[in-house]
């Protein structure tokens, strides 16, 4: 089957690679030329572990995956069309669909044959209808009659762990309307169906909830374990250990009971506020996201402080940062709490040096006015440091040898914002340690 994903970031991309690895000729394309250019030569614009590898094995030698910025030719090309833009929230809050309706328009300008349009992009319930109403709109003024389906199919894949996810997902979700497009959809999902993956078959506007009541969800047990840290900080109780008591409850579950700097990345923030704007919509207020995002909001405030009570007067202090991604094993570093926890240093005039196995090019790219001195490993980035804040749990960072690292930083103050360390381990080394939820 000919497939075209309109949109080629971190779902598109993973998206179309995957689809080309499991046998379907796919075409990706993006509006962005650089990233096309680059793609056609061999530069992967992410970095996405094995993402590389089947790109290279699906573009150089299968010759199934190409790249175009051409959506003209993209839409003629395929039986199924992917829609994997972003949705941004604006300033109001409210999904910004801009995106997600230039690419309706261009497909009911360039349609030729019956498609479907599968939606993959985050979108809010009755997005679906809308993009159908544009095709149609579209079709109209071209005075023709051609015949399409538009389908919800919600992406749950997760950064670091993407190809995985799409070749193993937990469950998949069509919303669709015609048998035809369930048809098509199920032939594409085919392989996954060997493997006994589950599959939703909904209406539209119900897969697209599904998608928004996952991710709300897993943010609300994100702040919630945050909430419990904070307290387990006031009583002498330790919330790694209360994670581990409560998730053994099967009802509960152990995954997302981590205490931490808050939840960041390019899904649980943007979700949660546009989750606000559909309740606006929709005349409900859903009280308890917007308390999700308070206590997010005040859990990474809640990162500097620690950090300033360990320090005290930044001015001139050197603090080092250890992992500026959202999550490790990957280089995005969208509303990633080391963003602003940095940010806050700065302003506060202290000397930021940084490293992250993935994430600088990131972060010089996008944050050139951060006066952030990169390192080129961790030891270069702890000399003489004053306090090492350990942000993103990369697995370089779970060994660090604190019998060497005494002797190069100036002063022996560890932040460990993921609680990934022993605290008794710590402090045994000659370190004062500080973590979250626990002394
Ligand atoms: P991204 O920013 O990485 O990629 C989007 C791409 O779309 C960009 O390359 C951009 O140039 C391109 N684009 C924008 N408008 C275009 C147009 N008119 N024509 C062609 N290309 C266009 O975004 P992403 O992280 O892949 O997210 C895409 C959608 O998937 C969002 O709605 C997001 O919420 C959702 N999602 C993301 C993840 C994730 O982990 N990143 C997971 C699940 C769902």
């Amino acid at each position: 089957m000919n497939i075209s994903i309109i949109g080629t970031g971190y779902v598109g991309l993973v998206t179309g690679a995957c689809l080309a690895e499991l046998g379907m000729n796919v075409l990706c394309v993006d509006k962005d030329e650089d990233k096309i250019n680059n793609l056609v030569k061999g530069i992967i614009p992410i970095y996405e572990p094995q993402l590389e590898d089947i790109i290279t094995r699906n573009y150089n030698d299968s010759r199934r995956l190409k790249f175009t910025t051409n959506i003209e030719e993209a839409v003629e090309y395929s039986k199924a069309i992917f829609i994997a833009v972003p949705t941004p929230t604006d300033e109001t809050g409210i999904a910004d669909l801009q995106f997600v309706f230039k690419v309706a328009s261009e497909i009911g300008m360039y349609i030729n044959g019956y498609k479907v349009i599968v939606d993959k992009s985050t979108v809010p319930i009755g997005t679906g209808q809308k993009v159908k109403e544009e095709i149609n709109r579209i079709l109209q003024k071209r005075n023709k009659c051609i015949d399409f389906d538009v389908v919800s199919n919600p992406e749950f894949l997760r950064e670091g762990n993407a190809v995985k996810d799409f070749v193993n997902p937990s469950r998949i979700v069509i919303g669709a309307e015609s048998e035809k497009a369930i048809d098509i959809m199920k032939k594409i999902y085919s392989i996954q169906d060997i493997f006994n993956i589950p599959i939703i078959i909904t209406n539209i506007e119900t897969a697209e909830m599904i998608k928004y009541a996952s991710n709300t969800f897993l943010a609300t047990k994100v702040s919630f374990i945050n909430e419990i840290a904070n307290m387990c900080e006031l009583c002498n109780a330790d919330v790694s250990v209360v994670s581990e008591g409560m998730g053994l409850d099967s009802r509960i579950g152990s995954k997302f009971l981590n205490a931490g700097p808050g939840f960041g990345g390019s899904c649980f923030p943007k979700d949660t506020k546009a989750f606000i704007g559909i309740g606006k919509t929709l005349g409900y207020i859903p009280n308890i996201v917007r308390t999700v995002i308070d206590v997010n909001d005040v859990q990474k405030k809640n990162m500097f402080k620690k950090i300033k009570k360990v320090v005290g007067k930044l001015e001139n202090k050197t603090i080092t940062i250890l992992g500026i991604s959202f999550k490790p094993e990957t280089d995005d570093i969208r509303e990633s709490p080391a963003i602003s926890i940095i940010k806050e240093l700065l302003d506060n005039k202290a000397v930021v040096k940084a490293f992250d196995p993935k994430a600088m090019d990131n972060a010089k790219k996008y944050y050139p006015e951060l006066n952030i001195e990169y390192c080129d490993d961790i030891d270069f980035a702890c000399i003489d440091t004053d306090c090492i804040v350990l942000i993103t749990e990369w697995e370089q960072f779970k060994n660090l040898n604190f019998e060497k690292l005494k002797y190069i930083v100036r002063t022996p103050n560890f932040l460990d914002l993921r609680n990934i360390y022993d605290p008794e381990y710590i402090k045994n080394s000659g370190f004062l340690y500080e973590g979250v939820g626990r002394k």
